[in-house]
C-alpha cells in the first residue's frame, strides 16, 4: 500500500470496529465461544484444550458486571451512585481501585473523558429517549460531573455533592482485562477475547486487527499488526441521535456537557483494555488535532479515522509509528485515498 509518513503520521480514511483476526497459531485446533454480557456479545477464541477456561473467564466478566452494571440496582457501583450528597460508604478494594483509576485518567486527560458522566446521560435520555436539556439542566449535569465531588479514601466512597459513576466508557475494558488474567491464571497460552467491537489478546507474535470502514461497517478498510494488547474504538456511530435535523452520538464532551457529533472514530492501541477503551473515548472527545498532540505527548498508539468530503483519512500518532504497528493491508479505492 502506498502511503507516507510525516511529523503527524500516515494519513489515509475510514472508521472503525474491530474484528477479525488472523490466526498465529493455525495449527492447533480452536474453539470459539460467545456468551451474551454487558448488554453485548463477548467471543473468546483460544486452543480447544483448553476451552473450558472460556466459560471461567466469561464467568468472570459476569462477576464484573454484577459489581459495576448501573442498569440495574444491585451492584455496588449503583449503590454508590444512590448515595446522597454528603454520604459516605464502605466498597470493595476493587471497587475503590477501579474508581480511583478513572478518577485518575479524567485529571490526565483533562477532563475529556469523565467517569461521572450519570447525570448527563441521563440528561439527554442516552438510555432511554434523547432529548435536548434546557441550558439550566446542563449546567446543574455539568457541575454534577466534577471529579471533585467524590472521593475514594479509606476503603470508602465519599460524596461532597450529587455525581454517578457511568461504567459505559471504562467498563467492557475493564472486564477485558480480568477475563485475561483468568485465562492466564488458567494456564491458557494464548487467546483472544472480541468484546462488542473492543479486542484483546494474548500469546507470541502478532496479529492482524480489521479495522471497519465508517460507512459500511462490516467492511474491513485498513488492517493493523499489533502485537499482544487491546485494540479499542471509539466511533460513536454504533447509537447516534437525530434532533431538528443535527446528529449526535452517545459520546459527551464532559467539558461543554454536549453530545459529540459524528466525526469518524479513533483507535487505540494499548497493553490494557481499560486504557484502550478509556482512552479511545478520551481521543474521541479531544478530536484529531487536540487529540494527537495530547496522545503524542503522552506515548498514546491511535489512529485517527476522519471522513473529509469524499474521501476518509487516517491519521496516526508518532507512538504508532514508533512501535512500527504496521498498516498491513488496505481496501481502500483509489478514490477513497488521501494523503497529507
Ligand atoms: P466508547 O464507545 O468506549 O467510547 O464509550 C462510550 C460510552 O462511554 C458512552 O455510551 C457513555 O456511556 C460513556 N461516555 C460518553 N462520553 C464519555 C466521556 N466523555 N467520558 C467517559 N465516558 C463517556
Ligand atoms: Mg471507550
Amino acid at each position: 500500500m502506498r502511503h507516507r509518513t510525516s511529523k503527524k503520521g500516515v494519513v489515509i480514511f475510514a472508521f472503525a470496529t474491530l474484528s477479525q483476526f488472523a490466526c498465529a497459531h493455525v495449527s492447533v485446533p480452536e474453539t470459539e465461544r460467545t456468551r451474551y454480557l454487558m448488554g453485548t456479545l463477548c467471543t473468546i477464541t483460544l486452543p480447544s484444550a483448553h476451552a473450558a477456561a472460556a466459560e471461567r473467564a466469561f464467568d468472570e466478566i459476569a462477576r464484573v458486571e454484577s459489581l459495576i452494571s448501573t442498569w440495574r440496582d444491585d451492584t455496588e457501583l449503583s449503590r454508590v451512585n444512590a448515595l446522597p450528597a454528603g454520604g459516605r460508604m464502605t466498597v470493595s478494594p476493587e471497587l475503590a481501585a477501579l474508581l480511583q483509576t478513572t478518577i485518575d485518567w479524567s485529571e490526565q486527560t483533562g477532563g475529556a473523558f469523565n467517569p461521572l458522566l450519570g447525570t448527563l446521560i441521563d440528561a439527554y435520555g442516552v438510555r432511554t429517549k434523547f432529548r435536548i436539556p434546557s441550558a439550566h439542566v446542563v449546567q446543574v449535569a455539568i457541575a454534577e460531573s466534577d471529579v471533585d465531588n467524590v472521593r475514594i479514601e479509606g476503603g470508602g466512597v465519599a460524596k461532597n455533592a450529587d455525581a454517578r459513576f457511568e461504567e459505559g466508557g471504562f467498563g467492557k475494558g475493564f472486564a477485558l482485562d480480568r477475563a485475561i488474567a483468568v485465562l492466564k491464571n488458567a494456564g491458557v497460552p494464548y487467546a483472544t477475547i472480541d468484546f462488542g467491537g473492543q479486542v484483546v489478546w494474548f500469546g507470541a507474535g502478532s496479529r492482524d486487527v480489521g479495522i471497519a470502514h465508517p460507512l459500511k461497517r462490516h467492511e474491513e478498510a485498513v488492517v493493523i499488526s499489533v502485537p499482544a494488547g487491546s485494540v479499542a474504538t471509539s466511533a460513536g456511530t454504533e447509537q447516534t441521535f437525530e434532533i431538528d435535523g443535527e446528529r449526535y452520538t452517545h459520546i459527551i464532551d464532559p467539558r461543554t456537557g454536549k453530545p459529540l457529533p459524528p466525526a469518524g472514530s479513533v483507535t487505540v492501541y494499548a497493553d490494557s483494555a481499560i486504557e484502550a477503551d478509556i482512552l479511545s473515548t478520551a481521543l474521541f472527545v479531544m478530536g484529531p488535532v487536540e487529540g494527537v498532540r495530547w496522545a503524542d505527548a503522552h506515548g498514546v498508539v491511535a489512529i485517527f479515522v476522519v471522513p473529509h468530503d469524499r474521501e476518509l483519512r487516517l491519521t496516526t500518532t508518532r507512538e504508532f509509528i514508533n512501535q512500527r504497528v504496521g498498516i498491513s493491508r488496505s481496501i481502500l479505492t483509489d478514490e477513497e485515498k488521501s494523503y497529507k
